[in-house]
């Protein structure tokens, strides 16, 4: 494996136990709140969504990081999945589980904002 890879690969894994930590957090707290007096359930509910739906992204966020050393340990990365062209190192840079270049997030992104309205989109690739 290049030395390239196995920086990238130690800091995919820094960032996957940050949100592994956070997600098991926020999860902690999702069940520690289940007793809720009633008078503070409006604001309880609101922030358990709040708290639900960071999981979500978080989760989301997890899922990617594993991807993307899924790609490593293939020596693909750095490789858009879409075009096979190289990502930018910017943007590796700035968001290293990038398995996308910037030309096709910017595609997938519209496409899956297109997609959004009926829920069962067929996926295209
Ligand atoms: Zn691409």
């Amino acid at each position: 494996m290049p030395k390239k890879a196995t920086k990238d690969r130690k800091r995919l894994l820094a960032n996957l136990k940050q949100v592994n930590e956070e997600l098991d957090h926020l999860r902690n707290m999702m069940q520690g709140e289940v007793d809720v007096e009633l008078d503070e359930g409006d604001t309880e509910i609101v922030e358990r969504e709040k708290t639900a739906a960071l999981i979500t992204v978080l989760e989301r966020r997890q899922q990617d990081i594993e991807h993307a050393l899924r790609v490593i340990e293939l020596g693909q990365y750095g490789i858009c999945e879409r075009c096979g062209g190289q990502i930018q190192k910017e943007r590796l840079e700035v968001k290293p589980d990038a398995t996308l270049c910037m030309t096709c997030q910017r595609e997938v992104e519209s496409i899956n904002r297109r997609n959004r309205t009926p829920r069962a989109a067929p996926a295209r690739w």
